[in-house]
């Protein structure tokens, strides 16, 4: 083992947290290395290049707040801006802080191990060769493990086909994201798939959407942000923070003080229709405050939302499909949403509810699903673009050594004694919760963690 490849620390992972982390941490003195699987800077917003991806986030509450200059030197254009100009984002703080030349790309970590003796971590790469450092900092991402259904026949499938966080890049017709006389089949209802299925349903000559569970939507009411509030976002930048720093989950929106049962049914529609008719997830984060908390609050609400999508779908049977029927609004992140259930109302577009017909088999010619006999779906030629949950990645690559603690989880974190004492020999996975702004959360656990390697 030479020095060249030692280091004070180890950071897995170039997204947003990984990069911040790189940066706290040599601002520290600290000698990082950095190893990330893809081929740039970026995480989630370098990886998912399928059309539609964007922000639910207000770009500027997302953005990093460590560094003034940026702030001042960075522009958003739209409330909540397409993946593009995040990835833009990202690599522009890259290039600023010189980033890359830490950075070790197209690297996966599979392994790392506690060498006892030695008091540091040995870790190897996919391709075999190894680093160590007295600290290992998993910035893996919460959602950066993407998974393809278990569907019997899945490589048989004759057409082109992809997952949303693989999505072809180059100059062929995925690139420029242009369906024109193309049937194209989407598996998944998520985020994600919602985000998707608006984009394609503009311009495919058929699409076909199989669900398994409908998700409750809400409309995005995304737009452009004007040079009059790009002066006041960058003026009141720290305020902002402030403010996303004192909500639920970190957003803008913050709960109203009210019960949702506290004012009369005619105050209450107002003020769900004002909360639908605002940008972001106002009418989820900035309701009454017992929405989340209060079951007759929740079915209040969740029937309102209902309501929204049966005067909005215009087939009776296709809206309660996409009504869900387990949970209530809320409960889960809510897909943000620009005239997603419209597109149900297009001729070119069909719904077709995996409850009722399972995909049995994925066959050259396209699905196959069960009615009363077998059919094929969506025949060739078709695209299909998966979108379906992705797994941890901690289940992708292993921690061992003799005593070598599980990785935990850093949220808001408080410095303890006993915390201190144990990083200097654990894994420490960076992570951020579901129903958050992952950048303010996860700001806390970076220089939470180069607050402890310092004082280690
Ligand atoms: C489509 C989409 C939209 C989203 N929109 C929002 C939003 O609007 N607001 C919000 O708050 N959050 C959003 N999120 C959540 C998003 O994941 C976080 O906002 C944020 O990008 C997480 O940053 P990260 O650096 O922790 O992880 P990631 O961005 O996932 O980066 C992790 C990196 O680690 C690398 N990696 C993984 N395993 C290894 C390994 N073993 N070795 C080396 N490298 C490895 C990956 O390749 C990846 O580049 C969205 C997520 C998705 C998928």
């Amino acid at each position: 083992m030479t020095s060249s490849n030692t280091y004070d620390a180890i950071v897995m992972g170039a997204g947003i947290a990984g990069m911040y982390q790189l940066y706290t941490l040599r601002q520290q003195g600290f000698k990082v290395k950095v190893f990330e699987t893809g081929d740039g800077v970026g995480g989630t917003w370098h990886w998912n290049n399928y059309p539609g991806c964007r922000f639910d986030s207000e770009s500027y509450t997302y953005a990093y707040s460590w560094s003034k200059d940026i702030i001042d030197e960075w522009t958003w254009t739209e409330r909540f801006a397409p993946q593009p100009e995040t990835k833009r984002y990202l690599n522009f703080v890259a290039d600023k802080f010189e980033l890359r030349k830490d950075i070790q790309f197209n690297s996966r970590v599979a392994k790392a191990t506690y060498d006892e003796a030695n008091t540091e971590w040995e870790v190897e790469l996919d391709d075999g060769s190894t680093a160590r450092a007295k600290f290992v900092i998993s910035a893996t991402g919460p959602l950066s493990a993407f998974t393809l259904p278990n569907i019997p026949g899945r490589d048989s499938y004759a057409g082109e086909s992809c997952h949303t966080a693989r999505w072809p890049v180059g100059d062929s017709g995925w690139k420029a994201n242009d369906f024109s006389g193309l049937r194209v089949g989407v598996i998944g209802t998520g985020a994600t798939g919602v985000q998707v299925i608006q984009e394609i349903a503009k311009t495919a000559k058929e699409l076909t959407v199989f669900q398994l569970a409908p998700n409750w939507c809400a409309p995005l009411n995304n737009g452009p942000i004007d040079a009059e509030e790009t002066a006041h976002n960058k003026e009141n930048a720290q305020e902002i923070f402030d403010q996303c720093n004192a909500t639920f989950g970190g957003f803008l929106h913050a709960f109203d003080e009210r019960e949702a049962a506290s004012v009369s049914e005619e105050e209450r529609e107002a003020f769900f229709e004002k909360l639908y008719a605002e940008p972001g997830f106002g009418i989820w984060l900035g309701n009454f405050s017992d929405i989340m908390t209060n079951p007759e609050a929740n079915e209040i609400i969740t029937q309102f939302i209902a309501k929204k999508i049966r005067q909005r779908v215009d087939n009776p049977d296709v809206a309660e499909l996409l009504i869900p029927k387990d949970h209530g609004f809320g409960t889960r992140r809510v897909p943000m949403e620009t005239k997603y259930f419209e597109c149900y109302n297009q001729d070119n577009v069909k719904l077709i509810d995996l409850n009722a017909t399972p995909i049995e088999e994925i066959v050259p010619a396209g699905m196959l699903t069960y009615l009363s006999t077998p059919q094929a779906l969506t025949p060739s030629p078709v695209r299909c673009a998966v979108s379906t949950s992705p797994v941890s990645v901690v289940r992708k690559w292993s921690i061992s050594g003799p005593t070598a603690p599980a990785p935990i989880l850093a949220c808001k974190p408080r410095v303890s004694p006993i915390c201190l004492l144990w990083l200097a020999r654990i894994t420490v996975r960076l992570s951020v919760i579901f129903l958050a702004v992952s950048s303010r959360m996860l700001s806390g656990s970076v220089t939470w963690l180069a607050i402890c390697a310092i004082r280690t």
